[in-house]
């Protein structure tokens, strides 16, 4: 499966990146004629067939519509930065578990600062033509976390991924509420205090413990977003 983004209509052109005909060609080992699936995140996903295969790339065909548009459940990862690699790994699992959006946060511990993020949106396609879902998460540049409260929306619940201890079990929260909009996980140095009292003052805000045992960032983001989906139910 490709990710193209280019209108999909019967009889289009679709022409795919160098990296991606590359892999159709010497990877995949395709020839003119064989099929490959594409979507491009608003026409569904088509049956494409090689039109053309050379040293400047490939030309597909699209040919029919295999699946009308879908989009998973909307779900906002809110996710402090952490170290590259991590991050990495987080977006990756991101986009296996149907989070539509991942959004990068500052906190008053986040002690990197690179800045994005070419290589995540890569990453978030790569999982997204893996996983068959039929559009690609968002990976929005890094936020300040107050910036992020100031104008959200107070209709979406924002679960709050909350190590301090006293938080109700996620899954007994979701069970009660219903999956969330959004899941909020902090910094390896955790939330400094008057960030946690912030959010537990926040009327939208549903403060959730993934157990006992304090987990790395990206095991809470995966943790949390399997119990999520578990709830949601697609
Ligand atoms: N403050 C932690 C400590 O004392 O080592 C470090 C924070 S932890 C590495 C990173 C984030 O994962 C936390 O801010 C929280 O959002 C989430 N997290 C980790 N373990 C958790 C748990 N048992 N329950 C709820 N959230 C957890």
């Amino acid at each position: 499966r490709l990710f193209v983004p280019h209108p999909l209509k019967a009889g289009a052109g679709v022409a795919p990146t160098i990296d991606q005909s590359r892999y159709l060609t010497a990877v995949m080992r395709l020839s003119v004629g064989d099929e490959i699936l594409v979507f491009n995140g608003q026409d569904g996903e088509w049956r494409c067939s090689l039109a053309e295969a050379g040293k400047r790339g490939c030309v597909l065909k699209a040919e029919e519509q295999t699946r009308p548009q879908a989009y998973g459940p909307d779900l906002d990862l809110v996710i402090a930065m952490v170290k590259r690699g991590r991050v990495e790994t987080i977006v990756e699992k991101a986009a296996e578990l149907g989070a539509r959006r991942v959004r990068l946060t500052q906190t008053r511990r986040t002690n990197v600062d690179f800045v994005k993020l070419g290589r995540l949106d890569a990453i978030a396609i790569e999982a997204a033509e893996q996983t068959g879902r039929l559009d690609v998460p968002a990976v929005d540049d890094p936020q300040k976390l107050d910036k992020i409260l100031d104008s959200w929306d107070p209709a979406r619940r924002l679960v709050f991924c909350d190590e301090g201890g006293d938080a109700r079990p996620m899954i007994e929260a979701l069970a009660e509420t219903g999956p969330p909009a959004a899941i909020l996980i902090g910094p390896e140095g955790g939330f400094a205090p008057e960030e946690r009292e912030r959010l537990r003052s926040l009327p939208f805000v549903i403060p959730v413990s993934l157990g006992p045992r304090i987990l790395r960032a990206d095991t809470a983001a995966i943790a949390a977003m399997t119990l999520w989906q578990a709830a949601a139910g697609d």
